[in-house]
């Protein structure tokens, strides 16, 4: 993979001033990514732009769950399944080191109320969770004794405890895999920008968008970057960018209805699971889930109308006693408290909903694809794991335009034979390079598998900087498998240009080791500093700036006010 820093993005910048692009994709979470990848490959100028990082938005804040959405059964949404299933084994193709198969476990009870539903009910849905995947089947859902189940989690509550039903689907790391299919989109000459904001749109004669006005957030620039076609993939700001584009005589029937998730990240530890695990909350007709994830658990999720900052959505202290109180109902000797939470964090789903009468929960998780008046095309709503799907359907309806308006005829390219920038081994091939790198690098198994699962045949790029330099085979943080390298491969190969994009979404050191992350940041500063020839003054606001970032968006209120009265007590 050749370079992707700072100077790719100087460059694209460059040719969004002087080149028309055929189609402007606005929004770097995975939607955008999605459409990058799609158009690209399909022949077209593709220029995409994003206002802060590359999945800074829900892509990063998501279950990381790859599958069919066993829920949706109970909304009779079969086709939304099938296609959640299919999606879930194309993407095992194509990013297998991002997609780990992963048994799931529903318990069931003597008492009702702490069952997901009725077992015969549970045992119709698996069956027919089954059957929608056919031959794109993970493995057949089975029934587990009372024995079996605590095996597979010896601090369950077996009051009443019956036995369970495993079933599989599949894990990912949702920002990961956003980077590097906006990789898999620049390696077929997408010209791509993080921190490059769209604040309006330029019109042609005949009142059809032609481009957009860019905003480089690094340095205030504008920029006028022209397109034939514009796509807004901007998830729960899609109404935000169709308000730019505000002379439109017709609009949305529906909107965006933003619904917010939050999820914790605990230490394993305490929970001792080896599946994830479903588990119904007492109090609501909800559950949660249960998810060991890098060495550590996520639990979550939650989901209510949200009305507030769509910047900077946190999780609150009642959220956080919700969540807390149903694992404490089911794994009781784990006895969490909020000073177990590790990291918290909160994600926005841009559902797409004509009436406000429906709970969040009841809205259909299917995309919304939309054509201006103006000719400008939104897609948001979907979900994470059919991210390919949506942007196959954006790019069919872009290229309807460019042919009809344009006379531009794109080529036909099915993305599901794309393997992702790091995709060129099978899972299986992958634990036997982990294997020798253990003997050959003298890494730790942890370390190993780590770098080969979250970068896979892309491994070897952090292999080559740590032959080179020694100090960057040291762990960023004690206790968890990351390297410093990986900081400099953020940098060169994956367009890091802050320190937050390193610790949050390139490593996800501020969900995996919350304060952690606070600890190693001098020394991923210093290293980030090196790449892109900060001054000592850049370090230190550097460190700053990410301390605020990780304060506001993985730390939970109350452990914000309590930190605040300790430093107010300790001034005293
Ligand atoms: C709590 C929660 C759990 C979920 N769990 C799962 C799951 O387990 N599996 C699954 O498949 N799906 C899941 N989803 C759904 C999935 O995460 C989302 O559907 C998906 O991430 C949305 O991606 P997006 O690209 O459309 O939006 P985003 O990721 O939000 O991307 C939109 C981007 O547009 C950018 N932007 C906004 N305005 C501008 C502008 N003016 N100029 C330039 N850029 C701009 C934003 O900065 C943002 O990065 C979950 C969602 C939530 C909230």
């Amino acid at each position: 993979m050749s370079e992707f820093s700072w100077r790719t993005r100087r460059d694209s910048l460059e040719k969004f001033s002087e080149e028309t692009f055929d189609i402007l994709i606005i929004g770097g979470g995975i939607t955008g990514a999605g459409i990058a990848l799609d158009a690209s490959a399909r022949g077209l100028r593709v220029a995409l732009v994003e206002k802060r990082d590359f999945a800074s938005g829900t892509s990063s804040r998501s279950t990381k769950l790859i599958h069919g959405g066993l829920r949706y059964l109970e909304h009779f949404d079969f086709a939304l399944v099938r296609e959640g299933l299919r999606e879930r084994a194309i993407l095992l193709q194509i990013a297998p080191q991002l997609v780990k198969p992963f048994p799931f476990v529903i318990p069931i009870y003597r008492n009702a109320r702490r069952n997901y539903d009725h077992p015969l009910k549970m045992r119709a849905g698996l069956l027919l969770y089954d059957l929608l995947a056919g031959r794109y089947s993970f493995g057949s859902h089975r029934r587990l004794s009372y024995d079996q189940v605590l095996k597979l989690a010896p601090h369950l509550d077996t009051q009443g405890l019956k036995g369970a039903f495993l079933y599989y689907d599949a894990l990912t790391d949702d920002s990961r895999l956003v980077i590097e299919v906006i990789k898999a989109a620049y390696e077929r000459s997408a010209s791509i920008a993080n921190y490059t904001r769209a604040i309006g749109f330029i019109k042609d004669a005949e009142g059809q968008v032609a481009g957009a006005h860019l905003r480089d957030e690094l340095t205030g620039n504008e920029i006028a970057a022209r397109s034939r076609v514009v796509i807004n993939a901007t998830g729960v700001w899609m109404n935000d960018i169709i308000g730019l584009d505000r002379q439109s005589g017709k609009q949305m029937s529906k909107s965006v209805r933003p619904s917010k998730g939050i999820h914790l990240t605990v230490s394993a530890d305490r929970l001792q699971i080896s599946s994830a695990w479903l588990i119904p909350s007492l109090r609501s007709h909800r559950f949660y889930f249960v998810v060991p994830w890098e060495g550590r658990v996520n639990i979550g999720t939650t989901d209510n109308d949200y009305a507030g900052d769509l910047d900077s959505p946190r999780a609150e202290k009642d959220e956080v006693g919700e969540i807390l109180g149903a694992i404490n109902s089911y794994f009781p000797s784990a006895e969490l408290e909020p000073s177990d939470v590790i990291s918290s964090w909160a994600g926005l789903r841009p559902l797409i909903s004509e009436s406000n009468a429906k709970k969040t929960t009841d809205v259909s998780r299917k995309e919304e694809l939309y054509e201006s008046t103006h000719g400008l095309i939104s897609i948001s709503g979907g979900k994470l794991t059919t991210y390919r799907l949506m942007a196959e359907r954006a790019v069919d309806l872009a290229a309807r335009r460019l042919s009809k308006r344009f006379g531009i005829v794109s080529g036909d390219v099915d993305t599901n034979n794309i393997a992702l920038s790091g995709s060129l081994m099978t899972r299986e091939q992958l634990g036997k390079v982990a294997q020798r790198l253990v003997e050959n690098e003298k890494l730790t198994t942890e370390t190993a598998d780590h770098l080969v699962y979250a970068y896979g045949s892309n491994y070897q790029q952090l292999i080559e900087f740590m032959h080179k330099d020694e100090q960057l085979r040291e762990p960023l943080v004690e206790g968890l498998p990351h390297l410093r390298a990986e900081v400099v491969h953020a940098a060169r190969s994956e367009m890091a240009l802050t320190l937050a994009d390193v610790l949050a979404r390139r490593t996800r050191l501020a969900m995996l080791a919350g304060d952690g992350s606070l600890r190693c940041a001098p020394v991923a500063a210093d290293l980030m500093g090196r790449e892109l020839g900060w001054s000592d003054d850049e370090v230190k606001r550097q460190i700053a700036q990410f301390t605020t970032e990780y304060e506001r968006e993985y730390v939970t209120e109350e452990k914000t006010e309590q930190t605040e009265i300790t430093e107010q007590t300790e001034k005293s």
